[in-house]
Parts: structure tokens; C-alpha cells; sequence
């Protein structure tokens, strides 16, 4: 294997290539950025320079990239150390990249996948061992530049020193902050993320005939829990509806037998039927919530009210309280409850299946999603035998890692000389 990582190829230059090979070329490494053709390689390229906030912090840097196509160029792969794969989100797609990947990379090089949640067996099944040695997923999230977070998972035969070296560049060189997820669907950020979302959407509709609007759910959803300002239509928004269904697509599939999320892989109703006539969000122009010019120049917001199908001015709301909401006995409580405090019992029965632990999940929900603090942080703020009374009120099955800590007489999950508690039900020192 490369003893050290000293250039990168990146195929795919869409969003997450052209920032993934920016960070690195701006780290002065030698990136080689290829498309299905010139032009879509040299658009990527262009985009580290031309946006508001260019992706380069020294635009000079840009003379470390060099660009080509999949058809002329693939051979040129051979001589770089990490060829990451940044394709758009289609099995059939990265597998047949992955087979040209295998046929022209050199011995001892690394591979990955910046999938969101393809299981990486599934993008290498029937692929020979010398690839399945080197390969692993390294999935950063948008924009590269900004957010701290890369999942690193490795496959069933990724060899150790892979996982060291890639970590190693990651933290050091490209100063990301590496969590340790398996190869399960959507791997962590994603996994407890998109539940969040897609809970939060069907329990909605609930809340909208109990008197909650648009506007006030996604009060409740943004500052009072810790969660981005977006709220939860406003981040649906920015995501895409299309992207929200494919995720759901792939849960349906993926998810084991008997998951918390399997009642919400589809869409509610009334978020098909904008999906169905391509109301996608940011990208189409609006979504649940759009910008309206008006004649004298001024901007109004509106919002696509999902009841009555009719958009109307949109009603500035900012919901008063903080994450003790979850357990408050109100419309607004319950809605918080259903949404949060289901997140935080979902996070709560993931260990040991999507990480070891509960730190690569509370880091994954704060670097990847900018929650001002992950589900295990939030359960030690509200106090986790709150949390399992309510369980007890309401006939839920406590949760493994708060049965952990029943078992093992702790009241929290984090201590003040910086611990951590492990599914063992120890003690043991937070990792840097
Ligand atoms: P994108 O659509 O911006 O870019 C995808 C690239 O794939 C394009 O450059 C396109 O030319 C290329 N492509 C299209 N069809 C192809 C084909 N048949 N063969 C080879 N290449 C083809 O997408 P993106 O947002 O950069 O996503 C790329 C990957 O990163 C996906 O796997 C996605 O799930 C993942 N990802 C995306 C985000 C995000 O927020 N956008 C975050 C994390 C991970």
C-alpha cells in the first residue's frame, strides 16, 4: 500500500468532486478531476473559483488540478495514490466506474466511494480481493469546504493501514473531523438525519390538523432543540424533495427488519403530490417556501401551504423554550417529542449496529448536520431518566444504550472529566 497519500484522483466533478478536489489542491496536492466529458470536468473546476465564496482559499492553487474525461483519461489514475469516486448516486453507475477504477489503478493505491448511503458491498460485490483490500467509504458532506464531518467505513476486508493512512490525511491534511461508521444504509449523519426529517414531515401532518403551522413547526424544529435555523421544511427545501424520495427509496430496501424508520421511507401524502408535479425545493424555485418579487422591487416570502394546496404570505415565527420542549405536556411538546425525542430513542437502539459508540454518533449529528450538540449530549441536558419515565409513561421499549446505563447505575452519558459511557458500561476517556 502507498505509505503515504501524495496525490488524488476524483471522479465525478459535480458538487461534492469539484469540492472534495479543491480542498485537496488547496492542501497543494496533485489532483486529477475527470467527468463523463472535458467540459463537465472543466465546469467543476471552474466552480472552486467562480462561486460567491470560492472553494480555494489561494486561487492560484487551481493550477494543482488537471482535468479530463472518463473515455480519454481513465488510464491517467494509475499514477495518483487515492482515487476517490464522486459519481452521481446510482448503483449500476459507480459499480461500472468501480470495474475501470480496478483495471487501471496502481497496486497499493486507495479507493473510495463518496456514496451517501450505498452500502459499500453492494458498489463492490463480486469485485476481486485486491480491490476489496484497498477500498473503503469516505463520505464528506456539503459543501466540502465548510462542514467538518467525514464518515470513514470501512468494507468487511478494507485493510487496516488503508483506514490509518486515509484517516491520517483526512484529519492532518485536510483538517476534517473523522467518524468511524459500518457499512450500513446511510451510514450514521444520514441515518438519524434523514429520520429526523422524514418523521418530522409525518408527524406534520398530525400537528397541522392539532393547529401547528408550517412556520411554527419549523420554529419548533430550528434554534429552541439546537437544530439549524432552516427548521424542517426550510432544510427540505434546501435538500431537494427528489432527494429526500431517492433516500427514502433506498431505506425501503435497506433498512433491517423491524427498524424505527420503516413506517416513513415514503413520502406523506401531501409531499408526494408536490414531488409528483416537481416541486422540489431551492433548485426548482421553491418548495414549501418561495421568494415572490413584488413590483416595487421588495421580496416576499410565501409558503405552500400543504392543507389547502394554496401558497399565502408566510407568518415570521420564532418558537420561544429550548430542548426541555421534548418533555413539555403541550401540542408543541408532543410534536417535539414525536419528532426529537423519537430521533434521540432512534440514536439510542443504533449502537452497536451503524458505530461502537456513542461519540462517533453525537460528532457525526454535530459536524455533518450542525446540531449544537448530538443525540447523546441532548439526552444528558434533559436528563436520561426523564427520557426513560416518558418511555415508561408511554409503553416504549427503553432503548439499548439507556438500558446500558440503567444497568449500570450512571445518570449520564458524558462525565465532567471528559468520559464517555460504553456499551460495556464503562467509563472510558473521549478519543481526540
Ligand atoms: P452532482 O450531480 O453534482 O455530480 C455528479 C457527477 O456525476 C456529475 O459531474 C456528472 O457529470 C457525473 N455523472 C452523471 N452521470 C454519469 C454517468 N453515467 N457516469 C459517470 N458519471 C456521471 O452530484 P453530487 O452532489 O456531487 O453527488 C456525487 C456523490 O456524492 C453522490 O454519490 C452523492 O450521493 C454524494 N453526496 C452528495 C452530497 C450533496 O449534498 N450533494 C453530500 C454527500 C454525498
Amino acid at each position: 500500500m502507498v505509505s503515504k497519500i501524495n496525490s488524488i484522483a476524483v471522479l465525478g466533478a459535480g458538487t461534492m468532486g469539484a469540492g472534495i478536489a479543491a480542498l485537496a489542491a488547496d492542501k497543494d496536492y496533485k489532483v486529477l478531476l475527470l467527468d463523463i466529458n472535458e467540459e463537465a470536468a472543466q465546469k467543476g473546476k471552474d466552480s472552486m473559483i467562480s462561486e460567491r465564496s470560492p472553494m480555494l482559499s489561494d486561487l492560484s492553487k487551481i493550477n494543482n488540478v488537471s482535468i479530463g474525461s472518463f473515455d480519454k483519461n481513465f488510464e491517467s489514475i494509475k499514477d495518483y495514490d487515492w482515487v476517490c469516486e464522486v459519481v452521481v448516486e446510482k448503483l449500476d453507475i459507480k459499480r461500472e466506474i468501480f470495474k475501470k477504477i480496478e483495471k487501471y489503478r496502481k497496486d497499493g493505491s486507495i479507493v473510495s466511494s463518496n456514496t451517501s448511503g450505498i452500502p459499500l458491498r453492494d458498489i463492490t460485490e463480486n469485485m476481486p480481493d485486491r480491490l476489496l483490500n484497498d477500498v473503503c467509504i469516505t463520505h464528506f458532506f456539503n459543501p466540502v469546504k465548510v462542514m467538518k464531518l467525514c464518515e470513514l467505513i470501512p468494507g468487511e476486508n478494507t485493510s487496516k493501514e488503508v483506514m490509518n493512512n486515509l484517516s491520517e490525511f483526512l484529519t492532518n491534511v485536510m483538517g476534517k473531523g473523522v467518524v468511524y461508521g459500518k457499512d450500513t444504509v446511510n451510514f450514521i449523519g444520514n441515518r438519524i438525519g434523514c429520520y429526523l426529517i422524514l418523521k418530522g414531515l409525518h408527524e406534520g401532518s398530525n400537528a397541522r390538523g392539532l393547529g401547528l403551522s408550517q412556520e411554527v413547526i419549523d420554529g419548533i424544529m430550528s434554534r429552541p432543540l439546537g437544530l439549524p435555523p432552516t427548521g424542517l421544511y426550510g432544510l427540505v427545501d434546501l435538500i431537494g424533495l427528489d432527494v429526500m424520495h431517492s433516500v427514502g427509496k433506498n431505506l425501503a430496501v435497506n433498512l433491517p427488519e423491524g427498524d424505527m424508520g420503516e413506517n416513513y421511507v415514503n413520502l406523506p401524502v401531501e409531499e408526494q403530490n408536490m414531488f409528483d408535479k416537481g416541486q422540489l425545493g431551492r433548485k426548482t424555485g421553491g418548495g414549501f417556501y418561495r421568494m415572490q418579487k413584488l413590483d416595487n422591487g421588495d421580496k416576499k416570502k410565501e409558503v405552500f401551504d400543504l392543507d389547502t394546496s394554496l401558497w399565502r404570505d408566510a407568518v415570521k415565527s420564532s418558537a420561544e423554550g429550548d430542548l426541555s420542549m421534548i418533555l413539555e405536556d403541550s401540542i408543541r411538546g408532543n410534536y417535539a417529542w414525536e419528532v426529537m425525542g423519537s430521533t434521540l430513542l432512534y440514536a439510542a437502539n443504533l449502537i452497536p449496529e451503524i458505530a461502537d459508540d456513542i461519540v462517533n454518533i453525537d460528532r457525526a449529528m454535530r459536524w455533518g448536520f450542525a446540531w449544537s450538540k448530538g443525540p447523546f449530549e441532548m439526552m444528558d441536558e434533559l436528563g436520561p431518566i426523564n427520557i426513560i419515565n416518558k418511555c415508561k409513561e408511554k409503553n416504549i421499549t427503553i432503548p439499548s444504550m439507556l438500558e446500558v446505563l440503567l444497568n449500570s447505575n450512571s445518570d449520564k452519558f458524558y462525565t465532567s472529566d471528559n468520559k464517555y459511557l460504553t456499551i460495556e458500561g464503562e467509563y472510558k476517556n473521549i478519543p481526540k
